[in-house]
């Protein structure tokens, strides 16, 4: 059984917008948070309070986030909120958003306000027109450091190179999904979720908004390089099988190129007779033969290793507490 069919939340006719924050470590953030989306909600929905949610998706927290989260669902019961067993990652984090969410669109945010909230009001002016997702882009990168600037660039760059599924530069997770695209994407059975990646293979009617990221207002990043390392490369493993590929074609060159030389060496010493014995150049021909099959180990190795953990079918994450999701689940 698809344990992520089981979870479903099925969509509210109620509920026309889901904002989905996924949270780690963030008690401080909640509150600011709160303060400056619920205001832009109502403005965006003045005669219909009911008509919007905000998912929290607790990823793992250590600190207090949850009971802010409590706190918060108390004074506003449009407050909404999973809790996962353990800290599963954002992108584990979003596909349980998107697996719990009701509205007919679904807007994930991050919770340390670096999306701005007014936004909110244009994608969804983008979404009424008829677009089914509608991408935020970026027009400023000055809030990350240089190095993180450059790798994102080399980044896009590679990944929009070597994949079909084109990601829009500088957009990040905050955008506008339609049902019919939440849908899709949580059919999608592989348990790599490179969420950029997975949006730019749904395809469907896609319109950008542009907005400027602000610094984060409490808190500290929680992303470290090695993550982010990881995530390219499983966003560039996941929508590429290039890095696989380019190996065979190096290698039919090495043969056929060795195949020359071989000749070229038979005739010289059929014409001119051996000369002294070729004990560097074997040296040479060994060594980098030799790392030549072990890179491409390695890219075999990546592919496999993704092999094994698609094939291990385990859920996406575990949630261990769900709040404001009916009868018998809060306490
Ligand atoms: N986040 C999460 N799980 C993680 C790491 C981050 O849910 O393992 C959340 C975090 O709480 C925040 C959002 O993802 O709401 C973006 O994180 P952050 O601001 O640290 O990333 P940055 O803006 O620096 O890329
Ligand atoms: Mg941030």
């Amino acid at each position: 059984m698809d344990h992520r069919r089981a979870v479903l939340t099925p969509a509210d006719p109620a509920i026309e917008l889901t904002l989905i924050a996924p949270v780690k470590d963030e008690e401080a953030a909640i509150g600011p948070f709160l303060d400056r989306v619920l205001p832009v909600l109502d403005g965006l929905y003045p005669d219909r309070p009911g008509a919007f949610e905000i998912l929290f998706v607790d990823d793992g927290s250590e600190d207090a986030t949850l009971p802010a989260i409590m706190a918060a669902r108390r004074r506003d019961a449009r407050v909404r909120a999973i809790s996962f067993s353990r800290n599963f990652g954002k992108e584990a984090a979003l596909s349980a958003g998107l697996d719990h969410a009701r509205g007919a669109a679904v807007i994930p945010i991050d919770v340390d306000l670096q999306d701005p909230p007014e936004v909110i009001g244009d994608m969804l002016a983008k979404w009424r027109e008829g677009y089914e997702v509608v991408y935020g882009v970026r027009t400023n990168r000055e809030t990350d450091s240089l190095p993180k600037r450059l790798t994102a660039d080399l980044y896009y760059r590679a990944h929009n190179y070597l994949s079909d599924d084109k990601i829009p530069e500088h957009a990040g997770d905050f955008r506008l999904l339609d049902r019919t695209v939440v849908e899709v994407i949580r059919a999608m059975p592989e348990r790599n979720r490179f969420m950029k990646g997975l949006f730019a293979w749904g395809g469907f009617r896609q319109a950008a908004v542009e907005y400027r990221r602000v610094q984060r207002e409490v808190g500290h990043t929680k992303f470290r390089y090695w993550k982010l390392w990881t995530l390219a490369l499983d966003g560039i493993t996941s929508a590429s099988t290039m890095p696989l590929r380019v190996w065979s074609y190096i290698g039919v060159s090495i043969a056929v190129l060795s195949l020359l030389y071989a000749v070229a060496v038979v005739i010289r010493t059929v014409f001119f007779g051996s000369d002294v014995p070729g004990y560097p150049s074997l040296m040479v021909a060994i060594l980098f033969l030799g790392g030549l099959q072990l890179i491409s180990l390695g890219v075999l190795g990546e592919y496999v290793g993704r092999i094994l953990v698609e094939t291990k079918r385990r859920p996406l994450y575990v949630v261990r507490r769900k709040i404001g999701f009916g009868e018998g689940e809060e306490g």
